[in-house]
């Protein structure tokens, strides 16, 4: 495969996604991160098929994806035809040999290494030799997922943060096997979608969960130890550290079971008591209260208004 150019910064929806050899993406996982993942690609001109578990996830996630694109073209940043067109960029594949011709394919399923580790086990051998596979896992070892796959060499974790449509930051971390040209593809995918790449070492939880989950355990902490209520340690990191969010409604934003799979990782994988994830997260993980996407977590969703549970 020819490595593509660096793109310049992206003008408008459809611009430099030509320039490139990949042309259509699989996304494994119809979730937050997967439907996002496929909206922004679809704008950006790829073909993208998506896979989960059922048809159901999946007209979901173009619901959400259909709600998010009313938003932009509400601030005209894109048009409705620039919808239109996306959405119909994007499909469903209920099983991985449908993804047999993608050139890239994006794991985004749950943060769980055994159902990773058996996602990947199984779809590379439906894969061309030459296809890229990517995860967008926050924590879980690059090295230790691409070793199940048949091409650690054309494996690679591509992390895209929440929501997709509006941050700006995609990090990219190489597996100790990762050839030069799939990091150089990757990063130019990354650019064409307009975003901007930053460069991880492959350890536990990589840059930005490395620093940012452990001040969420820690506002959990807080919590527990009766130190401050739901809306107090919220709103004295908003006001009071310019948080745009609080750590608690950043925590219910992220969804509470990948917080804690992520504390797992950190705690297993560095072997420090400094990250041992706060008893009352296991509990509310343990309830199913997971955060806005079950619509209870430190805050109740179910009202016109988001109440403490706490
Ligand atoms: P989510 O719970 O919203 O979605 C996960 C989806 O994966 C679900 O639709 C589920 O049905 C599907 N799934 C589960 N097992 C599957 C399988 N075997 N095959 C296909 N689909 C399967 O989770 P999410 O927040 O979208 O997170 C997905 C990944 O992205 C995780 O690895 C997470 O750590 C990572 N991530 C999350 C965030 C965040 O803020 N939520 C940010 C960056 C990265």
């Amino acid at each position: 495969m020819d490595t593509p150019v660096m793109p310049a910064e992206r003008t408008g929806p459809n611009a430099n996604a030509e320039a490139f050899s990949i042309r259509n993406i699989g996304i494994i996982g119809a979730g937050q991160m997967g439907n996002g993942i496929a909206h922004v690609a679809a704008l950006a001109d790829y073909d993208v098929l998506v896979n989960d578990l059922s048809s159901e996830a999946f007209d979901k996630a173009i619901e959400t994806i259909s709600g998010n694109m009313d938003r932009q073209i509400a601030k005209q940043l894109i048009s409705k035809a620039d919808k239109q067109e996306a959405l119909s960029r994007i499909g469903f594949a209920d099983h991985y040999s449908g993804l047999g011709e993608c050139d890239l394919v994006i794991e985004a399923a749950v943060e769980d290494e055994a159902i990773k580790r058996s996602i990947f086990a199984d779809l590379s051998k439906h894969l061309k030799s030459e296809t890229i596979i990517a995860t967008n896992t926050s924590s879980i070892s690059v090295t230790r997922l691409a070793a199940v796959t048949d091409r650690p060499d054309r494996f690679i974790g591509m992390h895209f943060m929440n929501p997709v449509p509006l941050m700006e930051l995609v990090e990219l971390i190489r597996g100790i096997a990762t050839e030069d040209d799939t990091f150089e593809i990757s990063r130019a995918f990354v650019h064409s979608l307009g975003k901007t790449t930053a460069v991880s070492e492959d350890f536990p939880a990589f840059i930005v969960n490395r620093i940012l989950l452990p001040m969420i355990n820690e506002a959990v902490y807080t919590l527990y130890e009766g130190v401050g209520t739901v809306e107090s340690i919220d709103k004295a990191m908003r006001l009071g550290a310019n948080h745009p969010m609080g750590p608690l409604e950043l925590a219910d934003f992220i969804g509470l079971d990948t917080c804690l799979s992520v504390m797992q990782v950190l705690y297993e994988g560095l072997a420090d008591t400094k990250y041992r994830p706060c008893p009352l997260l296991v509990k509310y993980v343990e309830a199913g209260w997971l955060g806005r996407k079950t619509q209870r977590g430190f805050y109740d969703y179910r009202g016109d208004e988001p109440v403490p549970t706490r």
